[in-house]
């Protein structure tokens, strides 16, 4: 099957996990989302963890519970996953987009507090960063800036969680952990960092946007008695908010349980497999490797290069079955956007990154031999 750019990885231990809830009497709503919850909470360092369905549906949870409205406009960055800039649409909302840094290709926090001094207040309600690559937005200067401008911060943290920075106090932020953004999230799609086939999760500190989180996964259906209006019995629910089911099952939460014990040594893992690239790539011109601040720890959910003649160095890896991605067409070039009126040069940053982007083989799996592979075919193109 060749060489892919990432994943997933599954012991024995994932599959006896599964076993053992298909055994039970819970398949979902059981025990196991729970100790998920709690679980990732812990590795995030969060005080809540929603689990939903995948990090598509956490997205649009996220723009529900954070009021977007019909009209509302939210600004989030060319270069991700479509997901983060539909969600916002999904609620009738309106998306603007930031270009990125030169150096990280996250959104640029100098051009988004530019964009925001020259608009009227009020123009913006949220923002959404993305932690590209598992690279942390600096999300405490983020919140400064979201603060001047009364904005809401949802951090997709989607290719990020185990990465941290070391904010301006010394202080190691993990990224998830809710100490700048209102709400964080993540998915378990088998090529991130944790597989649980279809998955995702909402991390907050903010115990109100949490209840509602619960309240919006489940139809907009509560039980709590504290959150009840009348009682007729035990018999009694209440739909309160028009919600969704976003429910994940306990099959889903038993194999994330057991892929969060190998998170860490997973990212450790990617790390090294970065070092390894750094290091053979260094003197190699056409070869750009990841920029990577002092203060950060990089997630390295995909290792992206800026390669010449990137077209010909795909097609040339594929002929010798290595499977490189790339990480992304920028969103607002995609036909559906540019049906709103985004065209080519509007965000040029992003649009001479997307040119030269090339997401090589990084999964903790990949072996030494694997990767020298990759390596040795790499020179060999540029020779
Ligand atoms: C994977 C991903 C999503 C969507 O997650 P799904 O679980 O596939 O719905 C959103 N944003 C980013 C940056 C992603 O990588």
């Amino acid at each position: 099957m060749g060489i892919p750019y990432g994943k997933q990885q599954i012991s024995q231990d994932d599959i006896d996990a599964v076993v053992e809830v298909l055994k039970s009497d819970f398949l979902t709503q059981g025990p196991k989302v729970r100790e998920f919850e709690e679980r990732f909470a812990g590795y995030v360092g969060a005080k809540y963890a929603v689990a939903v369905t995948n990090g598509t549906a956490a997205l649009h949870l996220c723009n529900l519970v954070l009021g977007t409205r019909p009209g509302e406009k939210v600004i989030t960055t060319p270069i991700t996953f479509a997901a983060t800039a539909n969600s916002v649409l999904y609620c009738g909302g309106e998306v603007d987009f930031v270009d990125i840094d030169t150096d990280t290709y996250t959104i640029d926090l100098d051009k988004l507090e530019e964009k925001l001094s020259s608009s009227p207040a009020g123009t913006y309600k949220g923002v959404i960063p993305v932690d590209l690559a598992g690279y942390p937005v600096d999300v405490e200067r983020l919140r400064s800036i979201a603060d001047k401008h009364n904005l809401w911060i949802i951090e997709d943290a989607c290719h990020a969680p185990g990465g941290y920075f070391t904010d301006s106090k010394g202080v190691k932020q993990l990224c998830g952990n809710g100490a700048f953004s209102d709400l964080q999230m993540f998915s378990f799609h088998p090529v991130k960092h944790i597989a649980t086939g279809e998955g995702g999760m909402i991390t907050t500190n903010n115990e109100e946007l949490y209840t509602k989180l619960l309240l919006f996964r489940t139809h907009g259906i509560t039980k709590s008695p504290e959150l009840l209006t009348e009682d007729h019995g035990g018999w009694y629910y209440e739909m309160q908010e028009l919600g969704y089911n976003y429910r994940i099952s306990d099959i889903n939460c038993a194999l994330g349980i057991s892929q969060l014990e190998r998170a860490k040594e997973g990212v450790e893992k990617r790390n090294c497999i970065a070092s390894r690239y750094n290091e053979a790539f260094r003197d190699l011109a056409p070869v750009k490797t990841p920029f990577v601040a002092e203060n950060i720890y990089h997630a390295y959910h995909l290792y992206i290069i800026q390669a010449e003649q990137r077209k010909e160095l795909y097609d040339f890896l594929r002929k010798h079955d290595i499977y490189t991605q790339v990480h992304y067409i920028p969103v607002h070039l995609q036909p559906f956007y540019r049906n709103k009126g985004w065209k080519k040069g509007d965000l040029p940053v992003a649009e001479s990154y997307y040119e030269k982007a090339l997401s090589l083989p990084m999964y903790p799996s990949l072996t030494d031999e694997e990767q020298d592979f990759v390596i040795e075919k790499i020179k060999e193109f540029y020779s």
